[in-house]
């Protein structure tokens, strides 16, 4: 996720001037593409976008050693119901949404499910134990009613949001089912790769722009069929206008689309660009993007952007929307494509995120952008130790946290955002561009499409530069303060 805009006097002046500053985490699976769960997913969006029918079937393949007889599912939706224990949002909504289970059935017979505190867990028991290899058949239908809202999911001005939406299985690790709570801090979502099939029927004059593979279109009467071939993604994404305009191109076999309204954009061609000189950048410095399709979407939405698989949803209403832009490109490399544990080591791809996209700059021959960018994330960083130490004396800004080890989304944000962007700056002025950049493409090649830790990332870093990890680590604990930041090297 990129960080919303912190509104703060002097902080937001200096943070235009430097022109950046936006808001917003084990063990490897097995990437052999013959061991992929498989989702087979409809929906139907009603006419008004208010209500999203969903039809899933979901072959599920164990691989952990321990034998199961539970599955859990995620249904973020419910996220956004009134009187949710841990709700997407932050204040009373006009409209409350949630996922309406209708059917449930494993391996063809119907299974009453338990929900958990706050109904965004599911746990569907089974008729029989799963041992390592075996597979069951679960088929779910139900209806998401859309609340309104400008979150990951909801319908805000005409625009709907449909991240997070359609139920997902969670993670199994450590011999158990993960069922982490909801926050508003961070993306406190943790899922596994799978192979998506997704079938979405949608009013014909309806604009959609959807994650994964390129979709094909055919026209039903007055609907749009659009189907997106297999692909392997950790969740399936779309945002819908009748509004929506699109520019597009096709770069490197990939069709690049910017989807916004035109009467919110006069930049679209540039943010285009953008869009297309980030992809073209990222496959350069740190390995193939996986899809034929990115589709860059503006819509109304709280944060600065968010990343999903082939889909990006950016803030129509930020300033700097170019950066986001980028950060969220970056991350269709690392949290996306390389996944990691959001809710407890979110730093794993944020800070490596946020780092990376001042580091673009460079790498496209502006250096001074580059520069400016990290400055001003340590200026940010030391305008805010200097108020948290008034008020919390002995404060260390450890970074590697869970989720709900934050106060706020500020203290988050200029931890693992800022901070976490200078530790990789401190990596990266030892190692230089040559080994920083072989660091990142050996860790890509080694945890694409797996959920990767922070020994995994360290072990690339160190595999480009022997012990470069041991200079890392501190920062992690918040032991690295401003005074002590290593020299630089020349790059
Ligand atoms: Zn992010």
């Amino acid at each position: 996720m990129k960080r919303k805009k912190l509104v703060m006097g002097l902080i937001l002046i200096a943070a235009v001037v430097a022109g950046v500053l936006a808001l917003t985490g084990c063990q490897p699976d097995n990437p052999d593409a013959e061991s992929y769960s498989n989702y087979r997913i409809g929906l139907e969006l009603s006419d008004d976008l208010e209500t999203v029918k969903v039809s899933e079937t979901v072959v599920y393949r164990h691989k952990a050693e321990v034998a199961i007889d539970q599955l859990v599912f995620r249904l973020y939706a419910n996220a956004y119901a009134e009187g949710a224990a841990y709700p997407a949002y932050l204040n009373a909504l006009g409209k409350y949404g949630g996922f309406e289970l209708q059917t449930l059935t494993c391996d063809g017979s119907p299974v009453t499910p338990v929900y958990g505190e706050d109904r965004t867990v599911l746990r569907v028991p089974l008729s029989r134990k799963l041992a390592t290899g075996d597979t069951v058949t679960i088929a779910v239908e139900g209806e998401v009613t859309v609340p309104h809202c400008n979150l990951r999911l909801g319908l805000t001005d005409g625009v709907l949001n449909f991240g997070n939406a359609i139920p997902v299985l969670s993670v199994f690790r450590d011999g158990q089912w993960r069922e982490d709570r909801y926050t508003q801090i961070g993306d406190p979502f943790v899922a596994e790769t799978a192979e998506f099939e997704v079938t979405v029927t949608a009013p014909a004059s309806l604009k959609l722009a959807t994650g994964g593979n390129k979709a094909t279109v055919s026209t039903d009467g007055n609907k749009n069929v659009f189907v997106i071939p297999k692909h392997i993604a950790r969740d399936f994404t779309l945002a819908a206008s009748y509004d929506f305009a699109v520019n597009e191109r096709d770069v490197d076999g990939v069709t690049v689309r910017y989807f916004y309204r035109p009467d919110k954009q006069t930049e679209a061609d540039a943010m285009l660009n953008t869009a297309v000189s980030a992809l073209e950048w990222m496959q350069s410095t740190a390995g193939d993007y996986p899809y034929d399709n990115y589709a860059v979407c503006e819509t109304p939405f709280y944060y600065g952007g968010m990343e999903y698989g082939g889909l990006v949803l950016i803030n129509d209403a930020s300033v700097g929307k170019d950066d986001i832009v980028i950060h969220e490109t970056v991350h269709q490399w690392f949290g996306v494509g390389v996944g990691s544990d959001a809710v407890n080591e979110s730093w794993v791809d944020e800070a490596l995120t946020t780092f990376l996209s001042h580091y673009y700059y460079k790498g496209n021959g502006n250096v001074d952008r580059f520069e400016s960018g990290i400055a001003n994330e340590r200026r940010q960083f030391d305008g805010f130790m200097k108020a948290r130490l008034l008020t919390h004396p002995g404060y260390r800004a450890e970074i590697d946290r869970n989720l709900y080890a934050f106060e706020t989304i500020y203290e988050y944000s200029l931890v693992v955002y800022s901070r976490g962007a200078l530790m990789f700056d401190a990596a990266y002025r030892l190692m230089g561009e040559r080994k920083f950049e072989q660091a990142l493409r050996a860790y890509y090649q080694a945890y694409s499409n797996r959920i990767a830790d922070a020994e995994g990332l360290f072990a690339a870093f160190d595999g480009a530069m022997r012990g470069i990890s041991e200079t890392m680590r501190p920062w992690l604990k918040g032991a690295v303060v401003q005074e002590s930041f290593l020299p630089r090297a020349s790059v």
